[in-house]
This record gives structure tokens, C-alpha cells and sequence, in this order.
């Protein structure tokens, strides 16, 4: 079996412990501590740095597990701030966006590009030059790993952030099959993209081990066991490019926003608050990609963990008279399909809304029964409504989320998220600008 060298280079730029990093950038005492992020509502670990790491605290692990390491090594807990994170990446993307044509945005801290025309320079010093650049301008540690395929970019990077004598940057574009081969050795079969737990388990059963026995496995057994993609994964590993860059962000054919509660609820008046919260958060969003809902969904919870509290989950399905992107109308929509799936007397942990169905606004029907004679959405026509959508979303986005909302949405807010220990939105509100003392 032979590498087949592809005529494709991508480089993946990851941000080393991203949410640490970014907290960091705003508090340089946090720099050698070892610091822990924790999911929604403090629950699990999400992020760690290096020094967490090394004092074993796992990845997903309930805060309340590691309570004894925590105190006795006086690790740093905080609770997410997505705001600030969100932030950071878009900072991030743009300039990693600055070194090719074509990016791929992967995730909040994972970006691809393409450097297909870039293989007569030095791809290790360009890889350097982006890591000092995102460095420099967001302060944001990276690594880059270079290959032929995404999957071998992957594992690249991965051996960038493993290893220091690569200094963050490792290129594997250029290597002899010979090369390459002895590298896959060194890696589980595990560490490889998309197979993790999934299917790590059923290689090993078959004698595949490492990243190496994975590319050289036969691809018809593979293909016929697992099916088309993990053959496909095979081939990547071999050099042979199966999956491009994607570069456009396909618009979100349902969006959902939902949310388990700092504390359970009975009252009517608490859920009505998140909900509307919710809808307007999901309004902003398909507001964002030009699309209209034409039926929603609002969705209720009490704790399935507590099994011997009554159980209630229901869901009520709205459709719209004609689709919209109107916060005041899709709120007053998600407020009484609400109304009649409340019961009395239910725990309620979670609620949620999501937009099931959603169209582009260029193919909305006319009102027949409106009020007007005209469209009903608010993107297509400069009336005060739309006015109003387009201010809020300006405001929000520019002096925070929720600073202008619904007065359904409560200032109470007694059910919302248990977030003790998060750190100010530094780079999205004026009022917590970080301050520089001379
Ligand atoms: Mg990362």
C-alpha cells in the first residue's frame, strides 16, 4: 500500500484550551494557575488548563467530584461566559482568515484553511506567522497542523499541541509515505477524527490499533462493517482528500433555544419570562440568516432524574398565520401554545423554543386575512416594525444580549442560570471594558 500525495493542503489552527485562554487574556494572574470553566448553570468541567490537566481533573466531570483537588490545590473555578468566548472567536476567526482565501470555521476555537496555493513557501513559518499574529492582535495561544487532508491536519495539530519541540506548528505536508506511516504509528486509533468511542472499541476488536493500522486496513471490509465514512476516514489518513473545505455556513433549518433552570419552578409567570427570553434569542438568530418561521414548537421539562416527582413533558406546536421574523409576533405565538400545555402543580426544570419550520424570506406568502395588504414580514418592507426588529438587534448585539427586550421577558428572572463565579463581558459591554491601571 502506498500514501498517495493529494494536490490539497489545509492547515487546521486550533486555540490551545480555548475558554481558559480567553479568560486569561483579560486576567494575566491566571497565567501558570491551573483553572477550570464549568458548563451551564456550574455544573461540569468544560475547560481546563494544562496545569488542571495535570492534576487529573477530568473532562466532563461533575464540579462537585473534584471538590477536595479543587481546594486542595486552589485551582480557579469559573463559570462560562459564552459572551465573551463567542467574542473572542469571531476576533480569532478574522484573523486567521488573513491567511488564505478560503476558510472553514469548524467550531468556536478550530479553523481550517486552504493553502493549495501556498506549497512553494515555508508552510512551518506560515504557520508561525499565523500563531504570532492571533497571538499578538486577540492573545489567544493556538497550534497549526498542516497535511494534505483535514483528517491528517487533525492529528497534525494534535501532535503540535502534544509535543514542544514543534513549537505549535507541525507540517506533515511534505513527508515520505515512509514518514507519515511511522507517525500514524504513534497515534491510538482512538485519537483519529470522528472515531473516538464510537468506534474505537470495534477496531480495536478487529486488531486495528493505531492511526497506522487504520489507513492501511482493507477499505471494502472497512466500508461494509462501518459504512462509507469511516472508509472514508481511511483514505484521508492515506492522503487522499475526501472531504473539501466548507466554506459557506448552510443556513439552520430549525433553530432552538432552550435552557434547564438555576432552580425548578411551579409558576406560570417564571416560564412565560424564559420563554419569551428564549424566542427572542431564536428570533434574533433567524433574523441573522433572512428567514421567516412559519410554525414553532414550545417544550417543557421537570427533572427525569427524579423519579419520584410527577413527571411532565409536553410540547405545543404553533403554526403562524404567516410566517414571520417579528420578535413581538413569534413571542405572542410561543406565549400561547405555552398556555396550553402549562399544568399546575409540575417542577418544571427546562423549557425551550424551536422553529421547525423556516423560510427564506423571499418565498412568504401575502396575508390574505392580515392586516395590511402587504408582506407580513418585517425584513422585507422598511416599516416601523422592522425598524424597531433591526434597532434591537443593533443595540443588543453592540451593548450586550438582552439589553433591549420584551417586558414579558421579567426583570426578576428568579429561574434563570446559576453562573456564581462568570467573569465580565469585557469586549461586548461598555460597562465592563476592562480597566488599565498606569
Ligand atoms: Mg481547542
Amino acid at each position: 500500500m502506498s500514501f498517495t500525495p493529494s494536490a490539497e493542503i489545509f492547515a487546521l489552527v486550533d486555540g490551545n484550551n480555548f475558554y481558559v485562554s480567553c479568560e486569561r487574556v483579560f486576567n494575566p494572574r491566571l497565567e501558570g494557575r491551573p483553572v477550570v470553566v464549568l458548563s451551564n448553570n456550574d455544573g461540569c468541567v468544560v475547560a481546563r488548563s494544562n496545569e488542571a490537566r495535570a492534576l487529573d481533573i477530568g473532562m466532563g466531570v461533575p464540579v462537585f467530584k473534584v471538590r477536595d483537588i479543587i481546594r486542595k490545590h486552589k485551582i480557579v473555578v469559573l463559570s462560562s461566559n459564552y459572551t465573551l468566548y463567542g467574542d473572542m472567536s469571531q476576533r480569532m476567526m478574522g484573523v486567521i482568515g488573513q491567511f488564505s482565501p478560503r476558510q472553514e470555521i469548524y467550531s468556536i476555537d478550530e479553523s481550517f484553511v486552504d493553502l493549495a496555493g501556498f506549497g512553494q513557501r515555508d508552510l512551518r513559518a506560515y504557520g508561525q506567522e499565523i500563531r504570532q499574529r492571533v497571538r499578538a492582535w486577540v492573545g489567544i495561544p493556538t497550534c497549526v497542523g498542516i497535511a494534505t487532508t483535514k483528517t491528517l491536519a487533525k492529528l497534525a495539530n494534535r501532535c503540535a499541541k502534544k509535543r514542544p519541540e514543534y513549537e505549535g506548528v507541525c507540517d506533515w505536508s511534505r513527508l515520505h509515505s515512509a514518514q507519515l506511516e511511522h507517525l500514524l504509528s504513534t497515534f491510538p486509533a482512538g485519537d483519529v477524527w470522528g472515531i473516538g468511542h464510537r468506534w474505537g472499541g470495534r477496531l480495536l476488536e478487529m486488531g486495528i490499533r493505531s492511526a497506522r493500522d487504520l489507513a492501511m486496513a482493507d477499505l471494502a471490509l472497512l466500508r461494509s462493517r462501518f459504512g462509507v465514512v469511516l472508509e472514508r476516514t481511511a483514505r484521508e489518513l492515506r492522503g487522499i482528500s475526501c472531504h473539501g473545505l466548507e466554506v459557506t455556513v448552510a443556513d439552520r433549518k430549525q433553530i432552538v433555544s432552550s435552557r434547564s433552570f438555576g432552580q425548578v419552578t411551579t409558576a406560570l409567570e417564571d416560564l412565560q419570562e424564559a420563554v419569551t427570553q428564549y424566542t427572542c434569542r431564536a428570533a434574533e438568530k433567524l433574523r441573522r440568516q433572512a428567514g421567516v418561521c412559519a410554525t414553532l414548537q414550545v417544550f417543557l421539562q421537570t427533572n427525569a432524574y427524579k423519579t419520584t416527582e410527577p413527571q411532565y413533558h409536553p410540547v405545543a406546536t404553533v403554526k403562524l398565520t404567516t410566517p414571520t421574523d417579528d420578535s413581538l409576533r413569534l413571542t405572542k405565538a410561543a406565549l400561547s401554545g405555552l398556555g396550553r400545555v402549562y399544568r399546575q402543580g409540575f417542577r418544571y426544570i427546562k423549557a425551550g423554543v424551536m422553529f421547525t419550520e423556516i423560510l427564506p424570506t423571499t418565498v412568504q406568502q401575502l396575508e390574505l386575512f392580515g392586516d395590511s395588504a402587504s408582506p407580513a414580514s418585517t425584513s422585507t418592507l422598511p416599516d416601523s416594525r422592522a425598524r424597531l426588529m433591526v434597532a434591537m438587534d443593533r443595540v443588543n448585539r453592540r451593548a450586550g444580549p438582552g439589553t433591549l427586550h420584551l417586558a414579558s421577558g421579567g426583570i426578576r428572572n428568579a429561574w434563570a442560570m446559576k453562573r456564581e463565579r462568570m467573569t465580565p463581558a469585557y469586549t461586548t459591554r461598555w460597562e465592563e471594558l476592562p480597566v488599565a491601571q498606569a
